[in-house]
C-alpha cells in the first residue's frame, strides 16, 4: 500500500536570540491508510512542532526554516499553491486541537463556526451545511444539537467545547487527523473520554491519524504504531504492542518504566529519567540521549547513532527501527504489559 502521508527528511529550525534551534531534526515517517500513529516524547522534544509542520501551520519564512518534504497522496505539499494547500489542510488533513479555547472563536456562534468550512470546502448550501453540522454535533454526542448551534462557545461546558472542536475537524470527512494533546490537561478523565470518542469516530470511518502525546500510556491502547521522539529526532519506531513488549532504545525503555501501571502503588511507580533534554541551540556531537543513558559508552558521545531504517522497507507498518549504537535485546528489563496501562 502507498502511504497517505510521507514526511521525508524534514527539519524545522527557529532562529532565537540564543542561536538557531533545530526543533525537528531530519525526521522521516510515513502514515498508511487507516492506521493511527502515536508520536511520543517529553515536552520540548519537537513532537508538536513536527505535527504543526506537517499541517503547514509552521512554514518557512521570517525566523523559521523548514527543509525536506511532506507529501500527501504523492503530492508535494510545498509545491502546491497557497489556496490548494489550504484546501487540503482544511478538508483532507484536519488538526484536532484539544485546547478548545485556541480553536474556537469566542465571538461566533457554534453553528457558524461549523458551517463555514463546510460551505467553503464542500460548497454546501446554507441549509445543507446546517443539517450536516447538526448531524456532526449529534455524532460527537452533544445533547440538544440544534439548540447548541445557536450558542456561543462560552455557553457550553469545557467537555462540550472539546466535542465541538472534534466535530469541526471531522465535518469535512478528512482522510487524516492530527491530534495534539494540550500541555495543560484540565481534567484527565474528560481528556481520556475525548480521545476515546476520537478513536471510535476514526475507526468507524477508516480515517488515519497521528496522536501526539508526552505519555506512552495514552497512546498505548489507541495506536497501531508508535514513533518516539527525542531532541528533535525520531529514535524508535515500532508497532505499538512490540514497542511496549520489547523496546530497543534506552530512552523508550525509560519512558515505559515511567508509565504508571494499575497494580503499582505510588511508591513503586515512576522510575523517572534524570536530567533534561540537551540545549538544542548547540550542536550535539554524539547521541543526544547519552548524558542521561545508563548504557552509554564512549562511542555514544563521539558518533551520532543513525536509524536502522532502510530506505525502502516493503512493509513499513511492521518494521521496528531504532537509532542507537547499543540497542536493547529482547528480554532486557521488559516493563509493563500494555494491557495493564492507562
Ligand atoms: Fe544510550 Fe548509546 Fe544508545 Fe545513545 S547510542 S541511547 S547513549 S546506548
Ligand atoms: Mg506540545
Amino acid at each position: 500500500t502507498e502511504p497517505l502521508l510521507t514526511v521525508d527528511r524534514v527539519s524545522t529550525t527557529f532562529r532565537t536570540d540564543r542561536g538557531s534551534l533545530r526543533a525537528v531534526d531530519d525526521v522521516s515517517l510515513r502514515l498508511f491508510p487507516g492506521e493511527t500513529l502515536g508520536l511520543v516524547g517529553e515536552s520540548g522534544s519537537g513532537k508538536s512542532v513536527l505535527g504543526q509542520t506537517i499541517m503547514g501551520l509552521i512554514a518557512a519564512g521570517g525566523s523559521t526554516t523548514v527543509s525536506g518534504s511532506v507529501r500527501f497522496l504523492g503530492r508535494d505539499m510545498q509545491a502546491l499553491g497557497r489556496r490548494e494547500q489550504q484546501r487540503l489542510w482544511g478538508k483532507d488533513i484536519a488538526m484536532v486541537f484539544q485546547d478548545p479555547m485556541s480553536a474556537l472563536n469566542p465571538f461566533k456562534r457554534v453553528g457558524t463556526q461549523l458551517t463555514e468550512p463546510l460551505r467553503a470546502h464542500l460548497k454546501l448550501g446554507k441549509a445543507e451545511a446546517r443539517q450536516r453540522a447538526t448531524d456532526m454535533l449529534r455524532k460527537v454526542r452533544i445533547p440538544e444539537p440544534s439548540r447548541r448551534m445557536d450558542q456561543y462557545p462560552h455557553e457550553l461546558s469545557g467537555g462540550m467545547r472539546q466535542r465541538v472542536v472534534i466535530a469541526m475537524a471531522l465535518a469535512c470527512d478528512p482522510k487524516v487527523t492530527i491530534a495534539d494533546e494540550p500541555t495543560t490537561a484540565l481534567d484527565v478523565t474528560v481528556q481520556a473520554r475525548i480521545l476515546d470518542l476520537l478513536d471510535s469516530l476514526r475507526r468507524d470511518s477508516g480515517m488515519a491519524g497521528i496522536l501526539i502525546s508526552h505519555d506512552l500510556g495514552v497512546v498505548g491502547g489507541r495506536t497501531d504504531r508508535v514513533a518516539v521522539m527525542y531532541a528533535g529526532r525520531i529514535i524508535e519506531t515500532a508497532p505499538t504492542r512490540e514497542l511496549f513488549r520489547s523496546p530497543r532504545h534506552p530512552y523508550t525503555e525509560a519512558l515505559l518504566a515511567a508509565v504508571p501501571r494499575i497494580q503499582d502503588t505510588p511508591h513503586t511507580r515512576l522510575e523517572s529519567i534524570d536530567g533534561g533534554l540537551p540545549d538544542m541551540t548547540k550542536p550535539i556531537s554524539g547521541c543526544a540521549f547519552a548524558p542521561r543513558c545508563r548504557y552509554a559508552k564512549q562511542k555514544c558521545f563521539d558518533n551520532v547513532p543513525l536509524s536502522t531504517e532502510s530506505a525502502h522497507q516493503a512493509d513499513d507498518t511492521r518494521a521496528h527501527h531504532v537509532a542507537c549504537h547499543f540497542p536493547l535485546g529482547s528480554g532486557t528489563g521488559v516493563p509493563a504489559d500494555p494491557g495493564a496501562t492507562t
